[in-house]
């Protein structure tokens, strides 16, 4: 085996702990450990790491893409406006719901960099997907401007 697949992360045994970590960590990695840890809030790492986790989720839709979203309980995405130059999907739940406020501060560039990169792939062409809103800047949900 030369590198690990998307596929082999679900791969789990573990007898007492099992499947799941609390959300606590996942957002001390995404925010403590990146966005305040990394130069430029982590940009480009998390723009590197997102979309190659995207690529890997080998989804064939958006709507598939939008299950694993909820399955791997990131948030809840769903289109909120459509037209010819691409796409809004607002994010419901978003893993930063319920942080303290922080205006100016937009930070789940990590989950959108995802989508980038899962709908890079799908479509065969560069997509690009710019976090527009966030709980964080004390917006009323997390949404994500994607252009096709
Ligand atoms: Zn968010």
């Amino acid at each position: 085996m030369e590198n690990f697949s998307f596929e082999d992360m679900s791969k789990i045994k573990r007898d007492s702990l099992g499947h799941n970590v609390p959300l606590e960590l996942f957002r001390s990695i995404r925010l403590i450990g990146m966005y305040q840890g990394l130069p430029l809030n982590g940009k480009g790492t998390t723009s590197v790491v997102g979309k190659k986790i995207g690529e890997n989720l080998s989804v064939n839709s958006m709507d598939e893409l939008f299950d694993v979203f909820e399955r791997l309980k990131i948030g809840i995405p769903s289109v909120v406006k459509q037209d010819e130059s691409g796409f809004t999907v607002a994010i419901e739940d978003c893993f930063c719901e319920g942080l303290p406020q922080l205006e100016g501060k937009y930070v789940c560039d990590l989950e959108g960099a995802i989508m980038q990169g899962a709908l890079s792939k799908l479509y065969n062409k560069t997509v690009r997907v710019r976090e527009v809103k966030c709980n964080i800047n004390g917006d009323e949900r997390c949404e994500y401007e994607i252009k096709m």
